[in-house]
């Protein structure tokens, strides 16, 4: 592609459509994702074939509810990126749930870093805000 094309219409990088949150429910309200029938390696969020040994056969895994803090940071953004033009600043976390699945998400009800091994638990708040301006709901979590 060449310079002559920089009036083309502007590629979007990410889609934020409810129908695609809804297909993801099961992960986005519920922390699912799936466990490798041959290796037993356990996989969030879900997959459909297991990047460790290639099977096909994963089974649905329920993660636990609760973890501790590895890291935490304060995403300022700097520039309203899309669906959270109305929302300042969050804390995002890294986070090792009790089983050893380790995922990043959200802190709700916080404004400064969290410290290393606080525990959390996850619950259900508005994220982000779609592509026609409804609210999408997913998995933050709160410390205990
Ligand atoms: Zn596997």
């Amino acid at each position: 592609m060449g310079l002559d094309n920089l009036h083309g219409p502007i590629p979007k990088v990410e889609v934020h459509s409810t129908v695609k949150a809804y297909k993801e429910k099961e992960g986005r309200y519920r922390l699912r994702g799936v466990r490798c029938d041959d290796c037993g390696e356990i996989w969030f969020p879900r997959r459909f074939v297991c990047p460790k040994c290639q099977s096909t056969h994963l089974s649905p895994y329920l993660c636990a509810r609760t973890g501790r803090i590895i890291t935490s940071w304060v995403d300022t953004m700097g520039f309203p990126a899309i669906g959270y033009e109305d929302i300042d600043e969050r804390v995002v976390a890294m986070i090792r749930l009790d089983d050893g699945v380790t995922v990043i998400g959200e802190i709700a009800d916080c404004h400064a870093e969290v410290p290393k091994d606080t525990p959390v638990e996850m619950v259900i708040r508005a994220q982000k805000r779609d592509d026609t301006g409804n609210l999408m709901y997913g998995f933050k979590f709160v410390c205990i």
